[in-house]
């Protein structure tokens, strides 16, 4: 049985093992199903114990994304009885930074469950003293890894080359966004290929830079205890790409 098998076969088991049917329920009914597991207290897989430097915090990382992109995802450590444990302290051994886009939820991208990952998310991931003091903090509690992470068909970076083309200022704080991504935009402007996703992998990669030198976490850096990395979620393929340098 390969191991996606024997992972679906384990997730049916415990679904059915919580009373959950999988059978041809209407969505109302099946909604109601998967409440009362959750009243029974349900459980889900655990996670493997937490990676211990950045390059195990990666692969683990790659690995949920794969399942999620494949269409087998576990929802490690969500039951209950995990979130009960964790009530007292957390010990996440990643942080996240993405757009606010709801297609690009962190914790489910990479299949992980409660306590493993720090989210901060802004509009394009512009960075702002709220959200570098965030990703500060995540390196205070010893995080192996940061990711910056863009996403196709970005709607900030989109509403930015707008603005520069059409010589127009976005209404409110959108024009602070803009202005953030706007270096991004023009440092790809007469690259060949997709100008989108051109200047939302350079936003990325400014970003990643603009982060590399703050305290805190240039010194984490340092000590080789941290790293951060740079990624494109690409929607179609479910595939999160840490090669786009
Ligand atoms: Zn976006």
């Amino acid at each position: 049985m390969s191991t996606d098998s024997t992972r679906r076969a384990f997730v049916k088991m415990a679904l059915i093992g919580a009373g959950v049917s999988l059978g041809s329920a209407s969505g109302l009914g099946r909604i109601a199903t998967l409440s009362e597991a959750a009243s029974q207290g349900y459980s889900t897989p655990r996670a493997s114990s937490h990676p211990t430097d950045p390059r195990q915090a990666l692969e683990r990382l790659m690995e949920g994304n794969a399942r999620f992109a494949s269409g087998h995802p576990i929802h490690p450590d969500q039951s209950p009885t995990k979130r009960k444990e964790l009530v007292e302290a957390q010990h996440p051994w990643a942080a996240i930074l993405g757009c606010i886009d709801s297609r690009a939820p962190p914790e489910l991208l990479f299949d992980v469950g409660l306590g493993e990952v720090f989210d901060a998310r802004s509009a394009g991931q512009v960075l702002d003293r709220a959200v570098v003091g965030s990703l500060q903090y995540a390196a205070l509690k010893h995080v192996k890894l940061i990711v910056v992470m863009g996403h196709q068909n970005c709607g900030a970076v989109e509403s930015t080359i707008a603005s520069i083309e059409d010589h127009t200022e976005p209404p409110g704080d959108i024009a602070y966004l803009v202005s953030q991504i706007e270096p991004a935009v023009k440092s790809v402007l007469h690259k060949p290929g997709s100008l989108l996703k051109n200047a939302t992998i350079a936003n990325v990669d400014l970003e990643m830079k603009a982060l590399e030198q703050t305290p805190i976490i240039s010194e984490a850096l340092s000590s080789g205890e941290l790293r951060i990395v740079g990624s494109y979620y690409d929607m179609q393929s479910g595939i999160v790409d840490f090669e786009i340098s």
